[in-house]
């Protein structure tokens, strides 16, 4: 057994079914968890917005906040740093005498070079680093095909997976989190110190729901599976809010999965969230397959010769919610209050932007990026491709 691990976390902001922080405290007698905020994610874009949006960042707050007080609660403690987790986290694991790094292993393209330079620095202390696959429901070794030849749309993917689907189990929250005596757990920051004004919030209005963090995720997949087994004609609720808390990892894929499934075995009609859930394992490991192809304007599909127009006064009536069309305006100033919009509102304002306004359609990506609360980079670049039908469908 290991005597010391250092426990990254990063968009897996959970105790229960946590592969990474199990395996974790099985293999260690002592854990350091630590938490970075990345001011990279908060700096601005060249459009002028941030790429995390004041109630992003609120949100993440929350659920930091919340698995702090979690950690506590199992006698530990999450060390919170602000500053480039490559550098902070090596450095910790070098003055903690740590003999590992455990994390979760991250798709997108800047996310993974950031894992890479964490792996070279600690290698220079002669520390190792684990890196855990954990953020779709299927194990890579369970799909029907290799990634290279991975269906090029969800409707032949669905129809694969679903011959023999092999969905994750869960793993059980570690039942105490023991810290070396001696450490410095940090203070959480606050808005104003990650450079955002809290004024940008009240100026929007409240987000209007549950905050941040996984007690409140576990509650709302409980009440929405009351709701469903109290609800009399047997017609499938939807939109449940799922994203905000799973684009964060509060709450996993596999286990909201497991939990609608397991409560359906005799509803005639299928949950519709079983396929939504299957729609975003299809876009992450689309975004494995392509990788930066899907964040450049020609997309997955290589598409070069179409032309999109940078038009910035078009781009900022349509941010400001000042374009011409009402319905439009409506969805932005929804989504610029609450940080929410659903999926056909979503499909509007985007295909407005690209077909309306001609607008470069990745700049429409990033400014959902900046303001959906539940971004997810494979999810939102993936059906932003689809919008500007330079990807898959
Ligand atoms: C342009 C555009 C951008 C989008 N960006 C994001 C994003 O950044 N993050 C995100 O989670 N979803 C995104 N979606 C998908 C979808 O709009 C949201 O997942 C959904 O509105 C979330 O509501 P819910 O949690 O109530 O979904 P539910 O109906 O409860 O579905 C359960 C879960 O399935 C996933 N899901 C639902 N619909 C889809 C879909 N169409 N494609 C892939 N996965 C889906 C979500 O993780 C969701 O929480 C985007 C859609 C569009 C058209």
């Amino acid at each position: 057994m290991a005597r010391r691990i250092i426990y990254w976390f990063r968009n897996d902001l959970r105790l229960r079914d946590n592969q990474a922080l199990h395996s974790a405290s099985e293999a260690a007698s002592e854990i350091i968890p630590v938490y970075v905020f990345d001011p990279r994610q908060f700096e601005k874009t060249k459009l002028g917005f941030r790429r995390t949006g004041a109630l992003r960042a609120k949100f993440l707050i929350e659920s930091v906040t919340e698995l702090r007080n979690r950690i506590r609660e199992k006698g530990g403690d999450l060390l919170i740093r602000v500053g480039d987790p490559e550098t902070i986290v090596a450095q910790l694991a070098e003055d903690y005498a740590a003999e590992y790094v455990y994390t979760s292993k991250e798709i997108a393209p800047e996310e993974t070079r950031i894992e890479s330079s964490l792996s070279k620095n600690l290698k220079t202390f002669n520390i190792d680093i684990r890196l855990f696959w954990m953020d779709t429901m299927i194990n890579a070794a369970d799909l029907p095909f290799p990634i290279s030849k991975l269906p090029s749309g969800f409707a032949s993917f669905n129809e694969q997976v679903r011959k023999d689907l092999n969905i994750k189990g869960s793993f059980p929250e570690p039942d105490t989190i023991t810290l070396p005596s001696e450490f410095d757990a940090g203070s959480m920051p606050s808005l104003p110190a990650l450079g955002i004004d809290p004024n940008e919030i009240q100026a929007a209005g409240p987000a209007g729901y549950l905050s941040g963090g996984e007690k409140a995720a576990l509650e709302l997949l409980e009440s929405y599976l009351e709701r469903k087994l109290s609800y009399e004609t047997g017609e499938p609720l939807t939109d449940t809010r799922l994203s905000d808390w799973l684009s964060l990892g509060c709450i996993s894929a596999p286990y909201i999965y497991n939990a609608i499934a397991n409560g359906q075995s005799d509803s005639k009609t299928e949950d519709p969230i079983i396929t939504n859930l299957l729609k975003r394992e299809f876009l992450h490991w689309t975004l494995l397959r392509y990788g930066p192809r899907m964040f450049k304007p020609s997309g997955i599909k290589h598409h070069f010769f179409r032309r999109w127009s940078n038009d910035q006064a078009a781009f900022e009536k349509w941010t400001n919610a000042q374009t011409d069309d009402q319905q439009v305006n409506a969805i932005i100033n929804k989504l610029n209050k609450t940080g929410f919009i659903t999926a056909s509102e979503r499909e509007i304002a985007g295909d407005f932007l690209v077909n309306n306004l001609d607008v470069n359609w990745t700049w429409g990506a990033m400014y959902f990026e900046s303001h959906l609360i539940d971004y997810e980079a494979s999810v939102n670049w993936g059906r932003w491709n689809k919008i500007a039908e330079v990807g898959e469908d």
